[in-house]
């Protein structure tokens, strides 16, 4: 019969709205800003830059090597090298992005920058309310914008962010300096 789809569909939305007063479980829709639902672990928006300890200048992971600008399909990174350096996570010195802006109305979240950095600077935020009233300067991220500690990462990614530290950890372990060999102890001479 003609239409009989349409009256089977609206039947399962008022058994499902009648049902929503009863059970918790069909109310599928939240009172949102004030209610959210949890985003999955691998929900991802825009990116944004890692720094360790509380300073998002000291801490700042990127050695501004360009990678994730070169490697980026909508070319909406846009990285200007320092003049001089800093130490990075190893107390190597290093560069750092004097500029580093992303353009969000370009971005289309593909992660390729973070799969590409081999520094494990840059990673995928979950915070989707972006929007801005204007379209172009309000949706160019800057650095200090873009700059997250590492306490947040752990936050929004409870299993990746303990695992990069680790991999940091132990690459950080391997490019120490192996310890100097101890010096032969003087062997007892028995008495005569
Ligand atoms: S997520 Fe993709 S499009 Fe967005 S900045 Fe990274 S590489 Fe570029
Ligand atoms: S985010 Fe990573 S790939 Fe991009 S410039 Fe910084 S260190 Fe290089």
């Amino acid at each position: 019969m003609i239409g009989s789809g349409v009256l089977k569909g609206m039947a399962v939305t008022a058994r499902n709205f009648v049902g929503s007063y009863f059970d918790k479980e069909r109310l599928i829709t939240v009172q949102y800003p004030e209610e959210r639902n949890p985003l999955p672990e691998n929900y991802r928006n825009f990116p944004f830059l890692l720094y360790d300890g509380d300073d998002p200048h000291a801490g700042l992971r990127c050695v501004a090597c360009k990678i994730c600008e070169k490697e980026c399909p909508p070319q909406c990174i846009y990285i200007v090298k320092s003049d001089d350096k800093k130490p990075d996570y190893m107390g190597k010195p290093q560069f750092y992005p004097k500029v580093f802006d992303i353009d969000i109305s370009v971005c289309m979240s593909c992660q390729i920058c973070v799969e590409v950095c081999p520094f494990e600077a840059i990673k995928m935020d979950k915070d989707f309310e972006l929007s801005r009233r204007e379209r172009f300067e309000a949706l160019l991220l800057r650095k200090e914008e873009l700059s997250k500690s590492n306490d947040y990462y752990h936050k929004i990614c409870p299993t990746d962010a303990p695992e990069v530290d680790a991999k940091l950890a132990e690459a950080a372990a391997k490019k120490k300096p192996a310890p100097a060999a101890a010096a032969p102890t003087p062997t007892s001479v028995p008495a005569a």
